[in-house]
């Protein structure tokens, strides 16, 4: 038992619950009904670890970094889910939830996806378990995510794209809860990330919860202490930030930073920072905060990191937020650049952009030098190369952050 534990109708303080259709109260009472009967029996757990473990290759590692605990000044280890299976956390919640979907009866998967990589994940694992896959993916993202798309469909799954709104994630969403009305029976909608209807934001930190499990464990062994100072993890919709914290949420000295897409600044109008610039609402069947206009118009998110571009954010997380257990930093487009190529050039690391975030956010604050940090590297950057590629400094590259933020805003004024 926690403090933080989600209520019996779904709510993290004054965020989450259920907001469906009526055509969907069945189907999603009964996993309400279900799920930690299903996620807390001892046979579901067997095949998940031993899933986690050969086929996702986990624990995954908890490396200290000896170049940025010399630039921070404390100890900095990085979680390193960069090295799962498909290159991200998000393989961690695609087993779980379809081993959920088996155990209910379920015989067809659907999910959304932004930049591909949920996608990615849930056809990988719809591939493994020899179930149909129809993936919902925005009709302007099928055209910037180009490989995930072709992966998708040589792993089997049906790519739809979305041509309504501004044919990006959030109508992705749309299109994949309109079909779950269509089938509610023997569909199961794997959701990507800790939002949703309650209770996918619970079900997924759970299922997410292993790297917080580990991490404790790592700690001891490297540490003598299971708990860090300092949990940094980049937020979208909160899925990686979820299994960072989750079995630290009750220790108070154990501090959390959550590193938000700021894109180009939160006042500019060109952000994705919901925790920052967000107000409360209802956008995908869930209370949170979320970007919006006084008339409850749902705003369009911009980052430059297609995993971090999503109007709302897990209502755990605001709740974390408000309540003041957790802060949330506006980490700019420029910044995560800055600390992608920085961690390439002391560490042989290429992070995701997302992840970049979190290691951005590291310069934002002043660490005592017994301090233990421990940030969360969401995934690898291989599929961001484009991008990259673009910002690159010309010439050689420096490997000082303030160095390269510079050689980037020049590149980016260009
Ligand atoms: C999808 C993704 C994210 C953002 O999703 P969360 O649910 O907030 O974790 C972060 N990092 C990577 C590498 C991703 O693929």
């Amino acid at each position: 038992m926690s403090k933080f534990d989600v209520s019996e109708n779904g709510f993290f303080g004054r965020y989450g619950g259920a907001y469906i259709p009526e055509i969907l109260h069945k189907c999603v009472e009964e996993l309400q009904k279900q799920y930690r009967q299903i996620i807390d029996s001892q046979d579901f757990q067997e095949e998940f670890n031993q899933l986690l473990r050969d086929y996702v290759g986990r624990p995954s590692p908890l490396y200290l970094s000896q170049s940025l605990s010399r630039t921070h000044n404390c100890r900095v280890y990085l979680k390193r889910e960069d090295l799962n299976h498909t290159g991200a956390h998000k393989i961690n919640n695609a087993i779980g939830q379809i081993l959920v979907a088996r155990r209910m009866g379920k015989k067809r998967i659907v999910a959304e996806t932004g930049a591909g990589q949920h996608g990615v994940a849930t056809a990988t694992v719809c591939a493994l378990m020899g179930m149909p896959c129809v993936v919902y993916m925005g009709e302007t993202d099928v055209m910037r995510q180009r490989p995930n798309v072709e992966k998708m469909r040589l792993l089997g799954a049906e790519v739809v794209p979305v041509k309504s709104g501004n044919k990006t994630l959030k109508d992705a969403c749309n299109e994949a809860i309109r079909d779950w009305c269509c089938h509610p029976d023997d569909t199961f909608y794997l959701i990507g990330s800790t939002m949703g209807p309650h209770p996918y934001p619970d079900m997924v930190a759970r299922l997410q919860s292993v790297i917080s499990a580990e991490i404790k464990q790592q700690l001891l062994e490297k540490e003598g202490r299971e708990s860090p100072d300092y949990l940094v993890a980049c937020i979208g919709g909160g899925s990686n930030a979820a299994g960072t914290v989750f079995h630290f949420l009750d220790d108070d000295k154990v501090r959390i930073l959550y590193a938000e897409a700021g894109g180009k600044g939160v006042g500019t109008g060109m952000t994705a920072a919901t925790l920052n610039a967000g107000t409360e609402g209802v956008l995908h069947g869930f209370r949170s905060l979320v970007m919006q206009d006084e008339d409850g118009q749902i705003l369009e998110p911009y980052s430059i990191s297609a995993g971090l571009d999503y109007p709302g954010v897990g209502p755990l997380h605001a709740h974390l937020v408000k309540i003041g257990r957790a802060e949330a930093l506006a980490v700019k487009d420029n910044e995560a650049l800055a600390a992608a190529f920085e961690l390439n050039r002391t560490d042989g690391i290429l992070p995701a952009l997302e992840s970049a975030h979190a290691l951005a956010a590291l310069h934002r604050v002043t660490f005592r030098p017994k301090d233990v940090v421990v940030v969360t590297l969401s995934g690898r950057g291989d599929k961001d190369m484009d991008t990259y590629l673009k910002y690159a400094p010309q010439g050689n590259c420096p490997s000082d952050y303030a160095s390269l933020l510079k050689a980037i805003k020049a590149q980016t004024e260009k």
